[in-house]
C-alpha cells in the first residue's frame, strides 16, 4: 500500500520557518518574466538579476524597446548572463518580435484566455515549456496554478507526491495530480510555495547527496524514511538529473 502523502501546507509552513519569508519575484510582468528566463543561462540568481537590470538600463524591457535597441546594448546584459551571449541577443530580439507580431506588444490579453490557451500562448516563446508557462501565469496572478521548476519538482517527488516517471513531462504531471487537492486558491501562498520549494531544492534537497540531517521537513519525507530503513536506498535521485522541456 502506498504511504500516505504528506500535508503540503504543514511542509510549506516548516520551510517558511526555516528559510524565512520568501522574497517576492523581481518582476510579475509576463513579458519581463520571459526576458528574465532568457537573458541568462546556468548562472546564479544574483547574476541573472544583474543581467536583467543591465538589460532594463541599456535596452528597456518592452517589446518595442528590445527591437529598437542596438545589438551591443543588449549584449552588455547577455554577457553577464553566462555562455553564448550572442545567441541570447538574437533570442531576445526574436522574443520581442513574437510579442509584437502575435500579441500586439502586450501579453496581458493572452493571459486572460482559458488556461490551456494561455499556456499555449506563452509556449510560443523560447525556453518556455509548460512548467515555465505555469510559473508565469502564477507570478502574474493570472491563474492560481503551482508552476514548478526542477528543484521544486525534485523536492515534492522525494517527499512522496507523485512518482518519478520515464520522462520529465510525465513526472511533472504525476506530481501535479498528487498535489492538486492540497493547493490553496491563494496567490501569495502559491507564489511563496514555489519560491520555498525551489530554495529548498537548491540549498538542502540537492540533486546529489541531499542534506537530510539538516532538513526541517524530514519527518514528512518518504525519501528520508526509505533511506533510514535502507541506508543504501537512493530514492528518487534520477529525476534530479532530468532536464525540463523548454518547448
Ligand atoms: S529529508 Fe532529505 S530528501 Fe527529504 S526533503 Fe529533506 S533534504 Fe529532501
Amino acid at each position: 500500500m502506498p504511504a500516505p502523502r504528506p500535508n503540503l501546507s504543514k511542509v510549506i509552513s516548516q520551510l517558511a520557518a526555516h528559510y524565512g519569508k520568501p522574497e517576492p519575484p523581481i518582476t510579475t510582468d509576463p513579458f519581463e518574466l520571459i526576458l528574465l528566463e532568457n537573458v541568462a543561462y546556468l548562472v546564479s540568481d544574483e547574476r541573472r538579476a544583474d543581467a536583467f537590470k543591465i538589460l532594463r538600463k541599456n535596452a528597456g524591457l518592452k517589446p518595442h524597446e528590445i527591437l529598437a535597441a542596438s545589438h551591443d546594448n543588449i549584449l552588455r546584459a547577455t554577457k553577464l548572463g553566462g555562455m553564448h551571449p550572442e545567441q541570447r541577443v538574437s533570442r531576445l530580439k526574436e522574443i520581442a518580435l513574437i510579442a509584437m507580431n502575435e500579441f500586439g506588444g502586450d501579453l496581458s490579453q493572452a493571459l486572460k484566455l482559458p488556461l490551456p490557451k494561455a499556456r499555449q500562448a506563452l509556449r510560443k516563446f523560447s525556453s518556455i515549456g509548460e512548467p515555465s508557462a505555469e510559473k508565469i501565469l502564477l507570478f502574474a496572478r493570472a491563474y492560481p496554478v503551482l508552476g514548478l521548476e526542477s528543484n521544486g519538482l525534485r523536492v515534492l517527488v522525494r517527499l512522496g507526491f507523485g512518482e518519478e516517471k520515464k520522462n520529465y513531462t510525465a513526472t511533472y504531471k504525476s506530481v501535479q495530480d498528487a498535489i492538486k487537492d492540497q493547493l490553496k486558491d491563494n496567490y501569495d501562498w502559491l507564489i511563496g510555495t514555489h519560491i520555498l520549494l525551489r530554495r529548498h531544492g537548491k540549498e538542502l534537497c540537492k540533486t546529489n547527496a541531499p542534506r537530510c540531517e539538516k532538513c526541517p521537513v524530514r519527518g514528512s519525507c518518504a525519501y528520508f524514511k526509505a533511506r533510514v530503513r535502507t541506508p543504501t536506498s537512493r530514492g528518487s535521485d534520477r529525476i534530479i538529473k532530468a532536464t525540463p522541456p523548454t518547448s
